[in-house]
């Protein structure tokens, strides 16, 4: 099957070609981003292949679907980037790769964790300058202290682990509680007073109508005074302007994000010599207390080698017309 692939990094290319080796699709790499305007690009192929960043609207499905695009498979877990209903009006079936390690993100979470609380990015930005001053580098132990984790599917109950081995509490929120996060010794609580008693809160649900801005001025307003809010999911759980301004105030008392409302325009590129136009993110990252990073949580060999398999695989079925193990529906 002939599949053009959108966002194309240079890992994509050599991991997806690594994956196709036996199936042997013909793909077609992209650097560029999937938009109305880029959508031509993949005329005459029968599958797109996209990332978190790619726009797959009703405008470009409609575009895809003329070209003779039937499959649109995503290299994310996510999929709030595609419009499923319109893909359906259009007869495109829409897959996903609903698993992969999870280990990755959760791991990553940590880390944004102790890197905020510790301050090791800034400490390492001194001593590479010959500064070997403590002053404000100081943390908190996160022993005993009271972690908040907001969506404990896959990720979320992998982060909730790590956290009790550290010998926090753990308190859950989600619409869909899971005995498994209860049985290792976490407690669900309403989502007010996760907010209130966190001294750690860590987003795992996903992007939907129901989640947008999850984290709003009220919710930071009724969050712990000084605790650290980390998002390795989507950017638009959270309501940045509000979380500047809580930062401003010390409301917030850090903030680590791999993901970012805006983050379409600015992440997997270099942009070291661009003027950025972005003033909500140029602002967060003048913080002391804030570390960014452009959506890599999902950057493990397991994980980027397991997406690419899933995405072949799927390549495959469909061509069979066999049953699509990963496909998401708007039902
Ligand atoms: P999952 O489906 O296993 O878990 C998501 C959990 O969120 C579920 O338990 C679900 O019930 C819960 N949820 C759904 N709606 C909710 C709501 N309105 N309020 C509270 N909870 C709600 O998914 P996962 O594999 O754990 O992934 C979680 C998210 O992580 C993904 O949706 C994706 O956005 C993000 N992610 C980010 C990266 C990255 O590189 N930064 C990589 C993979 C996934």
């Amino acid at each position: 099957m002939k599949a053009a692939v959108f966002s194309a990094r240079r890992y994509d290319k050599a991991m997806l070609a690594r994956a196709n080796v036996e199936a042997g699709h013909e793909l077609l790499f992209l650097d560029e981003r999937l938009t109305a305007a880029s959508a031509p690009l993949a005329a005459g192929c029968a599958a797109v292949c996209v990332f978190v960043n790619d726009t797959v609207d009703a405008e470009v499905l409609a575009l895809l679907a003329a070209q003779g695009t039937l499959l649109v498979a995503t290299r994310s877990t996510g999929y709030n980037q595609i419009d499923i209903a319109a893909a359906e009006r259009h007869g495109i079936a829409v897959v996903r790769v609903a698993e992969y390690s999870p280990y990755s993100v959760a791991e990553f979470a940590v880390g944004l964790l102790l890197a905020v609380n510790r301050k090791i990015a800034r400490a390492s930005v001194r001593t590479r300058e010959g500064n070997f001053d403590l002053d404000g580098l100081m943390g908190f132990d996160l022993h005993g202290k009271t972690v908040g984790v907001i969506g404990t599917g896959k990720i979320g109950t992998i982060f909730a682990r790590i956290m009790l081995g550290f010998g926090c509490a753990v308190v859950g929120y989600d619409r869909y509680p899971s005995a498994a996060f209860e049985e290792m010794g976490g407690r669900y609580v309403p989502v007010e007073e996760l907010l209130a008693c966190s001294d750690v809160v860590s987003l795992h649900c996903p992007l939907t109508e129901d989640t947008r801005h999850i984290v709003n001025a009220a919710a930071l307003a009724r969050a712990k005074r000084g605790s650290i809010l980390i998002n390795t999911s989507r950017g638009g759980l959270v309501d940045t302007v509000a979380a500047t301004e809580a930062l401003k105030t010390g409301q917030l008392g850090g903030l680590a994000i791999d993901v970012y409302e805006q983050e379409a325009s600015l992440f997997f590129q270099d942009l070291s010599s661009a003027i950025i136009r972005d003033d909500v993110i140029q602002r967060l990252v003048s913080f002391p207390n804030v570390i960014v990073t452009g959506h890599q949580a999902f950057f493990t060999e397991e994980a980027i080698g397991q997406i690419m398999q899933t995405t072949i695989a799927s390549f495959t079925a469909f061509e069979r017309g066999e049953a699509l193990a990963n496909r998401v529906t708007s039902g």
